[in-house]
């Protein structure tokens, strides 16, 4: 088996988009890259936090960048472990994370730091999967055409109703900082909500919204796991199809594709031909290469 990765903070990205008051606990990945890949040879995980834009208040001191890696560690040390479902290794992580802050910070804030999250597991004879949230897990399943894509798509659809004014203004305005802060707070009044989209973050009954799956290992030929900001050359960009993003990987791995995806966004600075929250994000692809 071979893995490759790619991982990379949004360009001019200095922590904006961190804690609130000081991160305490962000002692790693000083350039504010928010992701968060991990593997051993049977088990991967991918997480992408989810930001707060300077200036709101999260309830947590110690920061995006810290909960997803403490998260992602926990999630993969489970894998590992602990031979329960996916689901059940995500209920415990968030768990045991709440627990590392609950008595400092206030969790019932709504912005509290969260993460999507893409787990992937080799057992015996079968690979498990396990998607929250906008991350996308792509398999390229012996003989079939087109990959399959897990992606939960409640993210984006709660998003498209609520971002028309933001979309509207260009980015860099003053009117815009602005317009993404009410989008960015209206989307919390549906997170982690009947009706809304989930994400890992203090609930560990969130873990059940998950997407999940198992395949026959034999059958699945390949893995890739891309947080939103590499996946957006395919979903939001569309200029490649999943399947070409998958040759790039295996031929030219993930640093292709993460320059693939910068390159189209500096033809686009202000968000005109692809409206966007962010105009780059960090950026991770991970390519598992089963044999
Ligand atoms: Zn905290």
């Amino acid at each position: 088996m071979r893995i490759t990765f790619a991982t990379e903070a949004a360009p001019g990205r200095q922590n904006a988009d961190t804690g609130s008051t000081g991160n305490a606990g962000n002692t790693a990945g000083n350039d504010g890259n928010e992701d968060f890949f991990g593997a051993t040879p049977d088990a991967f995980v991918l997480l992408d936090g989810a930001g707060t834009p300077a200036g709101a208040e999260s309830g947590c001191d110690h920061g995006v960048s810290w909960y997803v890696r403490s998260l992602g560690s926990t999630l993969l040390a489970g894998m590992t472990q602990d031979t329960g479902t996916l689901t059940e290794i995500l209920a415990n992580g968030i768990k045991a994370v709440a627990s590392l802050h609950d008595f400092v910070c206030d969790l019932t804030h709504p912005g509290s730091p969260s993460a999507t999250v893409v787990m992937v597991r080799r057992t015996a004879g079968d690979l498990d999967f396990l998607v929250l949230a906008d991350s996308v897990l792509v398999l390229d399943v012996v003989g079939q055409a087109e990959p399959t894509v897990v992606c939960d798509d409640r993210v984006d659809r709660i998003g498209r109703a609520h971002r028309s004014t933001m979309d509207g203004l260009a980015h860099g305005s003053a009117e815009h900082v602005t317009a993404r802060r009410e989008y960015v707070e209206t989307m919390r009044d549906h997170r982690n909500r009947e009706g809304g989209f989930w994400i890992a973050a203090v609930d560990p009954l969130t873990a059940e919204q998950s997407l999940t799956g198992t395949l026959p290992a034999h059958r699945v030929r390949a893995a890739a796991l891309l947080s939103d900001g590499a996946s957006r050359l395919v979903d939001l960009f569309e200029l490649a199809t999943w399947r070409e993003a998958l040759d790039t990987l295996e031929r030219s791995g993930p640093g292709e594709l993460i320059r693939r995806v910068r390159e189209a966004e500096h033809t686009d600075p202000e968000g005109s031909r692809w409206p966007r929250t962010k105009i780059h994000d960090d950026a991770t692809a991970v390519y598992c290469l089963f044999g």
